[in-house]
């Protein structure tokens, strides 16, 4: 009766306590990537991918940007606002 018990080949999870950063790979500048996307403050549907659902700018380092294109957003998106196209800030529940 030494039926043995195959462990671990399902899923191995709680292994390493899920403490998982993505590193190593960067993100390269999607709108260097591809000079056809065109950072227009009119184009809510492209600027509310650079904000958080609360209605603030998404940090650089989250969004992949660069310096320069990650400026334009931010430009991009006050002008939004000021035409009510972007959020302020979102409050309330
Ligand atoms: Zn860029």
């Amino acid at each position: 009766m030494a039926k043995e018990k195959e462990r671990g080949d399902k899923d191995a999870e709680g292994a390493d306590g899920g403490k998982r950063k993505t590193m190593g790979r960067r993100k390269p500048c999607k709108f260097c990537a591809d000079d056809k996307i065109r950072i227009d403050y009119k184009d809510a549907s492209l600027l509310k991918y650079f904000i958080t659902d609360r209605g603030k700018l998404v940090p650089r380092r989250l969004s992949g940007n660069c310096a320069k294109h990650q400026r334009e957003i931010a430009v991009a998106v006050n002008r939004a606002r000021m035409i009510a196209l972007m959020p302020f800030a979102v409050t309330g529940n």
